[in-house]
């Protein structure tokens, strides 16, 4: 199936139930809403001579637009390109060119820098131009830029203006259009984070995500009726493949609380919203846990969820059950490569296993863990996971060399995380291998250490990190991350260690910081923390 007759047959379906509400934009749209605009919009892209295969870039934050170009470009048969909204010129210059956009569509909301001008000084020529069509010497493939809005300046064109409804010979291209489209087509180009080094752009295929999307929603059992709030970036899988497709997959309420993540915002959503469902990653929940107005808002509709992106710590869990109510919360892993998810827990799974590990496979997927030298490892053995099934991308998009790095000659996705998986089939991720610590040929994992200081009443988060040591090879190192109004020292954090953990799992560099570095969906980059820590010990 491919998402534009997916789509189709469940606006079809859901047509007076609502299936978006942009709380900071005001709009509350049902499904029959919701098709009529994407078909407009399909049809405007198609009347641009935009056509199958291309690559349209957005490069916004979380808005109506977003929805609409995501469903719309399926339909279109487009090539969706996920443009973090934090890039800045050098970065977008990157992505655009890389896989050869030929329009973009960008917001022109953001707070903090003119993008307008941005956008003017990578293509000088874009003022000149009266039809919204440009050569830029910078953007080579670059014609067609849409400002989302009502406004028309500097030729680009309004997003509004391609809403205007289509003529029915327009509907009838379309219509045609999606008898042709296959579910393997790409239809999506998201980058990873970046968390350990560049981001790389990762060719998904309706088929991919679609499923993905339903299985995501199927493990928190998503019903019509539910509202699921998307305090997540849309540009990020997480958003837009969880989120979007999980809701229309299941005929639930898409709720985007705010552009980007705003702890009030989204408890205020919750609350007024009466949102059933919630998403996150594990600093936005704690975010919203430790909100000083927490307790002001009703959180009694709440049942379910999906916590992901990076390790879940176990407190965080259990105070999300409790004082959140998301008593069917679940713990999801997964991969920008894999569409994203590949594990996640199930919301009758016993407690113990629902907090502590990332649960069982998908359906419809198959999971291996090997050692170095690709030999599968017995139960409970950390190793390399590797996963293989409908969620596994096309590639990298035009970049071969990569994508067999990545994936085998027997099509097995090889993670780069180190994991685990008992007999009953819960798996644990260990770490990424990236960050796993060898002192003195000892292997240690910073997530266990991590987990074991998250339990210090003082400190509120922790990352651990190896850094080189002449002796050791490796050492350990934390960044400590004390709570509000509380002061720690060294010498504390070292006894609360002192008979609980091994002398050597005792970090030997212990640092207190306000923040860490991040990417833009919260992910902390450890790589940027050893690259400080080697700059200080020289
Ligand atoms: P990059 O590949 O550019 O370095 P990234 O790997 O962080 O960035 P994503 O594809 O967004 O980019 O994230 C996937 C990674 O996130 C996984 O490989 C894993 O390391 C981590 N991850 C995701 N979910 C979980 C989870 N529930 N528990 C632990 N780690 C997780
Ligand atoms: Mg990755």
């Amino acid at each position: 199936q491919t998402i534009g007759r997916f789509f189709d047959e469940a606006c079809a379906r859901h047509a007076a139930r609502e299936a978006l509400v942009v709380r900071h934009q005001n709009v509350r749209l049902t499904y029959a809403a919701l098709k009529q605009r994407v078909d407009a919009l399909a049809c405007s892209l198609m009347r641009l001579g935009l056509k199958r295969g291309e690559r349209i870039g957005i490069w916004s934050q979380n808005n109506v637009e977003w929805a609409l170009t995501q469903f719309a470009t399926a339909k279109a048969g487009l090539v969706l390109v996920n443009i973090n909204p934090a890039y800045r010129r050098a970065e977008l210059e990157y992505a655009l060119n890389k896989v050869g956009c030929r329009a973009l569509i960008m917001s022109p909301a953001f707070k903090s820098s003119n993008y307008l001008e941005m956008i003017g000084d990578l293509a000088p020529e874009l003022a000149q131009s009266e039809a919204g069509k440009l050569q830029a010497a910078k953007l080579p493939t670059l014609e067609i830029v849409v400002r989302m809005g009502a406004e028309r300046t500097h030729g680009m064109l309004s997003f509004d203006d391609l809403l205007h409804a289509p003529t029915g010979d327009e509907l009838d291209a379309l219509e045609a259009l999606g008898e042709e489209l296959q579910f393997d087509d790409p239809i999506n180009i998201q980058f990873t984070s970046g968390t350990t080094g560049q981001p790389k752009g990762a060719t998904l295929s309706h088929h991919n995500i679609l499923n993905n999307g339903f299985f995501a929603g199927e493990a928190i059992r998503l019903v019509e009726g539910d509202r699921l709030c998307i305090p997540v970036p849309l540009y990020h899988c997480f958003g837009m493949v969880m989120g979007n497709l999980g809701c229309l997959t299941h005929g639930a309420t898409m709720v985007y609380p705010a552009e980007a993540f705003d702890p009030l915002a989204t408890l205020e959503t919750l609350a007024e919203e009466r949102c059933t469902a919630s998403y996150g990653v594990p600093t936005m929940f704690i975010a919203m846990l430790d909100h000083p107005r927490f307790n002001d808002f009703d959180l009694s509709r709440l049942r379910t969820g999906i916590m992901a992106g990076s390790p879940c710590p176990i407190e965080v869990m259990k105070r999300v059950i409790d004082k959140m109510n998301m008593r069917e919360v679940t713990i999801a892993y997964g991969m920008t490569e894999t569409s994203p998810v590949s594990f996640q827990s199930g919301t009758d799974d016993p407690l113990d296993r629902r907090v502590s590990t990332v649960g069982r496979v998908q359906p419809h997927l198959e999971v291996k863990i090997v050692d170095n030298e690709g030999r599968i490892v017995p139960r409970g053995t950390p190793g390399e996971l590797c996963t293989r099934g409908y969620s596994v991308m096309l590639g990298y998009w035009e970049d071969e060399a990569k994508t067999r790095e990545a994936i085998d000659a027997g099509g097995w996705m090889h993670t780069g995380d180190l994991a685990t998986i008992d007999e009953e089939g819960f798996c644990n991720i260990v770490g990424r291998i990236k960050d796993m610590v060898i002192r003195g040929g000892e292997n240690l994992y910073p997530r266990e250490i991590e987990e074991f200081l998250y339990r210090h009443p003082k400190i509120l988060d922790v990352q651990v990190v190896g850094v080189p040591d002449q002796k050791y090879g490796e050492e350990l190192c934390a960044w400590v991350i004390v709570r509000e109004g509380q002061t720690l020292t060294e010498t504390e954090v070292r006894d609360f260690c002192q008979g609980q953990i091994a002398h050597y799992k005792v970090p030997r560099y212990i640092r207190f910081v306000e923040t860490f570095p991040m990417t833009v969906t919260g992910k902390i980059q450890k790589f940027q923390i050893r690259e400080q820590m080697k700059r200080e010990l020289g």
